[in-house]
């Protein structure tokens, strides 16, 4: 990969975001759908780069963070929605 991606806008607001952001800075929605890299005591996630419109990683199956932020059209049920 020689040449280098344009920067998406972001999915939720469509702000163009800066070279090397990874939040957009107009919501804060993640700009890569990136798998869920929890730091814990039981890591989950491997941080693998997904298609913006993958629910869950194609390499480890955990739920990808466009999902997790809801971001995902048909998504909207994310696993932090319910704070009841
Ligand atoms: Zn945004
Ligand atoms: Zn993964």
């Amino acid at each position: 990969m020689a040449q280098k991606d344009p920067p998406e806008p972001c999915v939720r607001c469509a702000k163009l975001p800066g070279e090397k952001d990874k939040y957009c800075t107009g919501c804060g929605a993640p700009l890569v759908n990136r798998c869920f890299d929890e730091h814990g005591p039981l890591k989950k996630g491997c941080n693998a780069v997904n298609d913006r419109d993958a629910a869950y990683c194609a390499k480890c199956g955990e739920p990808t963070l466009f999902n997790l932020f809801g971001l995902l059209p048909g998504h909207e049920h994310s696993p932090f929605g319910d704070s009841h």
